[in-house]
């Protein structure tokens, strides 16, 4: 049965975060420390308490964790409201890398793991980055996995360099993804390890200059220097990387989908409300169909969008697994919400490239969006793999 309807518990639940991100969180994106790198972590914490007190922290967690147990469908309607203001999710701690390091953790750590790393990320209290990304080694094909790790039955030692790694400065737990050498104690290959950030050959090298700036503490530079953990910091089974990566990015790139729909939809709104002021040649813009047209498309899109997501959220609370509809949504959706905010940029006419509105913003993050958790070239290679399969 197909069927869309929003209960009014859930549009309830829609309408009080859509209130909390405009009436708190809006006014923080004048803040100066959201930096070009990103907010920074004192402002993150600020908008945390704000989403404590507000009883809208952490709300997609299990509820004997104290969150609302959510589907998927529920959650891409709340974080479309939560994605509204891009602090919106940070504030709510369910933005990215963290939430989806959370879901992973929370489908593989052990009870002891888990009480260490994932219970304060839970509750606000802690960060956490995901090293996967190499210079010259992994990215779109993880195959070529350059860090490694070599283990004496007693201890790892990880040896490598990432980057673009998210949220590294200031994070507390770290998920590392590290080729296992040959060992006669363990399976070898891609494997994860979970680690305190505090760590001794944890070195952040730098913080990349990037061109979008909603990710806590941006982009970093990480070197592993003789990084050495005890056995219990295996997260999984070792030689088990690829497939946990697997089950970590299927939601992840949908909760992307989400919380940019909302931002789109705010660059729409801008976009119109300024149609209907502005004037030139006689009436204001939104009455010449040039400009119509470009708000229409928009529309179109987020709907769209809307549905792709959806569908793909019905089917993995249907129980299936989502990953070609999941990588399906990821391209298309973010090539689409890119042209939303191209379009919004160009109704805006000048004022769309400067600070004046949130919008240059939304685009230039939304630009990053075709490229992380899979670029859009690396899903339709998927996608015309399975259809050809
Ligand atoms: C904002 C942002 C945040 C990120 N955060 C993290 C993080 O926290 N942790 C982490 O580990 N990584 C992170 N990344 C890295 C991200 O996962 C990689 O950028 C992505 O996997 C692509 O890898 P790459 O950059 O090495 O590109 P490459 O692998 O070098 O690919 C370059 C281009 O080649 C093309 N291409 C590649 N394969 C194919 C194919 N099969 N068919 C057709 N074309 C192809 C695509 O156009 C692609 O964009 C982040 C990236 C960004 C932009």
């Amino acid at each position: 049965m197909i069927d869309f309807t929003i209960s009014d518990d859930l549009a309830a639940r829609r309408d009080r975060i859509r209130r909390f991100v405009q009436e708190q969180i809006v006014p923080y994106e004048r803040d100066p420390r959201l930096t070009q790198h990103g907010p920074t972590d004192e402002l993150r914490n600020e908008l945390v308490e704000l989403a404590r007190s507000a009883g809208l922290l952490t709300i997609q967690a299990a509820e004997a964790d104290g969150g609302w147990g959510l589907s998927h469908v529920e959650q891409a309607v709340l974080y479309e409201a939560a994605g509204w203001s891009t602090l919106g999710p940070i504030a709510m701690n369910c933005a990215a890398p963290d939430e989806g390091n959370m879901f992973l953790l929370g489908k593989i750590t052990t009870p002891e793991q888990a009480a260490t790393f994932l219970a304060p990320m839970i509750a606000g209290h802690q960060r956490s980055a995901f090293a996967m990304t190499e210079p010259g080694g992994a990215g779109s094909d993880p195959g070529q996995l350059q860090t490694s790790a070599t283990f004496d039955g007693e201890n790892f030692v990880v040896n490598g360099r990432k980057w673009l790694i998210t949220g590294a400065r200031g994070a507390k737990t770290w998920i590392i993804m590290a080729n296992l050498e040959d060992n006669p104690h363990l399976p070898s290959g891609p494997t994860l390890f979970l680690t305190d950030g505090d760590q001794q050959g944890i070195v952040i090298e730098r913080i990349m200059n990037t061109m979008d700036r909603n990710y806590v503490e941006g982009h970093a530079v990480v070197e592993f220097r003789d990084l050495t953990l005890p056995r219990n910091a295996l997260l999984g089974e070792s030689g088990q990387a690829f497939r946990y990566a697997q089950l970590r990015l299927a939601p992840a790139r949908l909760t992307h989908c989400m919380r940019w729909l909302g931002a789109a939809e705010r660059a729409q709104s801008i976009a119109i409300a300024h149609a209907k002021t502005r004037t030139a040649f006689g009436k204001p813009i939104g009455e010449h169909q040039g400009v119509s047209f470009m708000l229409a498309d928009n529309e179109i899109a987020l709907h769209q969008c809307r549905l792709t997501i959806w569908h793909a959220c019905w089917l993995m609370d249907s129980g299936a697994k989502g990953r070609h509809e999941s990588s399906i949504a990821k391209a298309y959706v973010s090539e689409e919400l890119f042209k939303v905010a191209d379009r919004c940029v160009q109704v805006l006419g000048g004022i769309g490239i400067s600070d004046e509105t949130v919008v240059e913003m939304i685009f230039r993050d939304m630009r990053a969006f075709r490229l992380y958790d899979g670029p859009t070239e690396v899903h339709k290679y998927a996608i015309g793999r399975q259809i050809l399969r």
